[in-house]
């Protein structure tokens, strides 16, 4: 099955052009990461995808039309998508918020539910996201690093296919950073991956093709070496 294909979107905003006719094709399994300075259309692509966003062009996931679905039924096709703010139940345990989801995937409403066992697919996203250890420590206590791979998680239990992270790494030290990049490789594995991130040295380290956008347009597509030698890029991030 073919991965994620954006032809030709537009997304317009009271006739402000946030984003002009993007193409980008990222095949299953691939990480692909996505730069481009402030204001470059990025978080509306995504949310274009995930129908946050009204948007024109054609955007399809495996043999799925994503364009014109509701949030909910995208989520349900395996898109699953992060924001910048971790978005997890605060007095829940990591346990609790990871049950809930995987509730949600199942059955929409079965919350909490005692069970004698954690399941199996909880369980494997708790390593997954490395969380194993505080798997009883409320949410709200978590580093931040760790409510943002405990969202991650929540959505392994979801199963979704497609993860669109934005900014995963904002406001992470350094450790928290190293261990992301592992995650995203881990992630990577068995899903495919899209990435909204401006850390340029996270990106040399982790990155292997990066699409970079600017005032709503695809400006080059490559390694991290080959747009950073890109004229336009140059341009755009260094205005020369
Ligand atoms: P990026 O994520 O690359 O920083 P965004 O996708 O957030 O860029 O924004 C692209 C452009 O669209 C910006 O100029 C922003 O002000 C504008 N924009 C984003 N969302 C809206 C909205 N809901 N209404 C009007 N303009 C918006």
């Amino acid at each position: 099955m073919s991965g994620l294909s954006v032809r030709d979107l537009r997304v317009v905003f009271d006739g402000f052009v946030a984003v002009d006719g993007v193409d980008l094709d990222v095949p299953r399994g691939d990480v692909r990461f996505i730069i481009g300075p402030n204001g470059a259309g990025k978080t509306t692509l995504v949310d274009a995808i995930t129908g946050l966003a009204r948007a024109t062009g054609k955007v399809t996931w495996g043999d799925h039309d994503l364009l014109g679905r509701k949030v909910h039924r995208i989520a349900r096709l395996g898109v699953g998508r992060t924001f910048q703010t971790a978005t997890v139940f605060e007095e829940l345990t990591v346990l609790q918020n990871l049950d809930i989801a995987a509730g949600w995937a199942r059955r929409p409403l079965t919350l909490l539910r005692r069970r004698k066992a954690v399941p199996p697919e909880v369980e494997k996203a708790m390593e997954t996201v490395r969380l194993s250890a505080v798997r009883d420590r409320p949410a709200g206590t978590l580093a931040h690093g760790q409510k943002q791979w405990l969202e991650i998680g929540m959505l392994l239990v979801q199963n979704a296919e497609l993860f669109l992270l934005d900014e995963p790494v904002a406001g992470m030290s350094h450790d928290e950073r190293d261990a992301t990049g592992e995650l995203l490789g881990r992630l990577s594995e068995d899903h495919t991956v899209v990435v909204i991130e401006h850390d340029m040295d996270f990106l040399r380290r982790f990155a292997r093709t990066v699409t970079v956008m600017h005032a709503g347009r695809k400006l080059a597509e490559g390694s991290v070496a080959e747009v950073q030698a890109n004229p336009r890029v140059q341009e755009v991030y260094l205005g020369h």
